[in-house]
């Protein structure tokens, strides 16, 4: 179960990357690592990207497990939703 903090960080990261004032902040990802020690194939990054950024490999890796990968790296605006939410930090987004 996801902390309540979490969740009140991540509402407060999405609402921070949407809009500020009447200005949108258009922050654009150079690349999406994911540690392939770390993570474990939950998914979760995938299910909680509002951008379908991230997709299930075809293959699965050493271990049996399907790691997230990036389908559209140009969706991603840094919401770093991913990040937060996922339980090993293995996933981290990097800024243009
Ligand atoms: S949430 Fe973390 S552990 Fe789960 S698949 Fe994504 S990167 Fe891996
Ligand atoms: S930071 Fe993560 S959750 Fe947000 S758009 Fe990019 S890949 Fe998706």
């Amino acid at each position: 179960m996801v902390p309540l903090s979490g969740q009140i960080n991540t509402v407060i990261s999405y609402i921070n990357c949407v809009e500020v004032g009447n200005s949108t902040m258009a922050k654009k990802a150079k690349q999406i690592d994911v540690d392939p020690k770390m993570c474990k194939g939950c998914h979760i990054c995938i299910f909680v990207c509002p951008h379908g950024v991230l997709k299930k490999a075809d293959v699965v890796d050493n271990r049996g497990f399907f790691l997230p990968v990036v389908a559209d790296l140009d969706a991603c605006v840094v919401c770093r939703l991913c990040e937060m939410e996922c339980p090993d930090f293995a996933i981290s987004v990097v800024e243009e």
